[in-house]
């Protein structure tokens, strides 16, 4: 890592999008570094088993994640662990500014930092986080063999977190806010063939409750008859959305209702040069592959403008699309 060099790309997250790029890019022989605050991998790394990456009948998302960072790091593929923590568009280079102190400058930018799980806000989720309040099935999952959990949502997380939590746990309610489920078809229809799985429909979560040992209820409510009722549960794990991490995004790049990273199809936001993948970018899915996906276009398509950038003047620099 050097602060004296100008990059060609600095990628800003290790999931499987920046994972991506970093191969595509150090495959069109680009100056690149990767920087990733916590696990190569991000989101990816929770998922208990990945079965819709093609190639991959069913892997674990932990394997998936060291395969994608074992393949980049077989191109060279430079791999910094560290915190973004701004970033200063220029017309010259961009500047990346780390909790270490360090500045970096790249021509281009791939913006990867994906999102974090979204809170129910209710009471007793923050104070019992770690002590039976969960956001990850794999990694806590282990913890309430034969026990009763309780799973929020109704998504594919949702489900596909019931169905790993069914095989260690007793009893897996899944407490849902409506009538039907929002998760794919397969997923709906394996979880009704688990006997261990119950679905609690029209409710949502007042309250999780703890005694000396952890999570011992959560106390909700039918949105429809307003009834309340408590289900003693040991652990409480929450699947309902997920936040993009905007954190980052330059001021002037358009962004949805949402906060997601608004690009065109080459993944370029609308500063010139700064591109955005995966989670992070506005898009009609969220998966795997599509992070992927956007990562191997957006080194395709930061290869082409650093290319054209160092052989065009810089007062003749490429509009940002429109
Ligand atoms: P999601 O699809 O947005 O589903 C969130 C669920 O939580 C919905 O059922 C929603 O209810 C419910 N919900 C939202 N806010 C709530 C609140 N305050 N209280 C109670 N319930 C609430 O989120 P996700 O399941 O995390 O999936 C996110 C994206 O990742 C999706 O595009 C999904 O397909 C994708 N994904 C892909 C994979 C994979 O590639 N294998 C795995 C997991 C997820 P409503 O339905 O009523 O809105």
């Amino acid at each position: 890592m050097s602060t004296e060099e100008l990059y060609d790309m600095i990628i800003i997250g290790g999931g499987p999008g920046g994972l991506t790029a970093g191969i595509y890019a150090m495959r069109a022989a680009m100056k690149t570094i990767l920087i990733e605050k916590s696990a190569y991998g991000g989101q990816m790394t929770l998922s208990g088993e990945v079965e819709n990456y093609p190639g991959f009948e069913n892997i674990s998302g932990f394997d998936l994640s060291a395969k994608f960072q074992q393949h980049a790091a077989s191109y060279g593929l430079e791999m910094v662990s560290s915190e973004v923590t701004g970033i200063e568009p220029g017309l010259d280079f961009h500047s990346i500014q780390m909790d270490n102190g360090m500045t970096l400058k790249s021509h281009a930018v791939i913006l990867a930092a994906g999102g974090r799980p979204n809170k129910l806000n209710i009471p007793g989720e923050t104070e019992y986080y770690g002590k039976g309040v969960s956001y990850c099935a794999v990694c806590d999952g282990f913890f309430f063999r034969n026990k009763t959990v309780a799973v929020v949502g109704g998504g594919d997380s949702a489900c596909e977190e019931s169905l790993y939590l069914s095989k260690l746990a007793k009893k897996v309610y899944i407490i849902h806010r409506r009538d039907a489920l929002r998760a794919s078809r397969i997923l709906q229809q394996r979880i009704q063939s688990e006997c261990n799985i119950q679905m609690v429909w029209n409710s949502i979560p007042l309250e999780i409750q703890a005694n000396h040992q952890g999570v011992s209820a959560v106390r909700i409510q039918d949105v429809k008859t307003h009834e309340e009722q408590e289900l003693a549960v040991d652990g409480m794990f929450i699947f309902i959305g997920f936040n993009p991490n905007r954190t980052l995004v330059p001021a002037g790049i358009q962004m949805d209702n949402n906060g997601y990273v608004v690009t065109n199809d080459r993944c370029e936001t609308t500063i010139p040069g700064v591109f955005a993948i995966g989670d992070l970018r506005q898009k009609y899915a969220r998966q795997i592959v599509i992070a992927a996906g956007d990562g191997c276009t957006a080194a395709l398509a930061a290869a082409h403008y650093v290319e054209n950038k160092k052989a065009t003047p810089a007062d003749s620099c490429p509009a940002p699309f429109a």
